[in-house]
């Protein structure tokens, strides 16, 4: 009888040897994934928050043109937007949610009669889709922040990018620079 519980217990031993060398590298590997999901997340949180809201909410915020170009994918006609020759010192921002998108130091004249700017303020401020619209494949630039539809991107632009972002005054609001800065 006392050799089996000898046994019993070397066993019961053994298996809390096995279980105790395998569950730490189990929990740090779990940790590990739990670690790299938040920091994900984190990363998307401090890149862009982003805005949602319905039409009929979007209709009261934006003038009807406004809504037309933001929400509805229009375009402004060319050579009549607000931003087309402005000149002056400062950020551009979304028009329907104040999310930072163009430097006037990458804004040029492309003849477009759209403003143009050749790079966004960083990479994470809009969003790129595929648009096939009137027999074209096109590239639609839209807000990172609130999804709503700023111009296109096309392959023609100035040195260093070689981009250019056609975006529609309308789609934008500017901040002007404080001088003397
Ligand atoms: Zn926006």
């Amino acid at each position: 009888m006392k050799k089996y519980i000898w046994i019993i217990i070397l066993i019961a031993l053994g298996f809390a040897f096995v279980c105790n060398t395998n569950s730490p590298s189990a929990a740090s590997e779990s940790m590990a994934v739990n670690d790299s999901t938040q920091n994900k997340k984190t990363d998307e949180r401090e890149n862009m928050v982003e805005i949602k809201k319905s039409e009929e909410e979007w209709k009261k915020i934006l003038t009807p043109e406004q809504y037309r170009v933001l929400r509805e994918k229009g375009t402004e006609r060319p050579f009549t937007g607000k931003f087309y020759k402005n000149e002056e010192t400062g950020i551009y921002v979304c028009a329907a949610c104040g999310n930072e998108l163009f430097s006037s130091e990458t804004k040029y004249e492309s003849g477009s009669g759209w403003p143009s700017y050749w790079q966004p303020v960083s990479e994470n401020s809009v969003r790129y889709v595929t648009d096939t619209s009137h027999g074209m494949i096109r590239t639609e630039v839209v807000c990172a922040r609130c999804g709503g539809h700023l111009g296109h991107v096309f392959d023609d632009g100035p040195a260093p990018t070689g981009k250019r972002y056609c975006i529609n005054s309308i789609s934008l609001d500017f901040k002007k620079k404080d001088s003397g800065k």
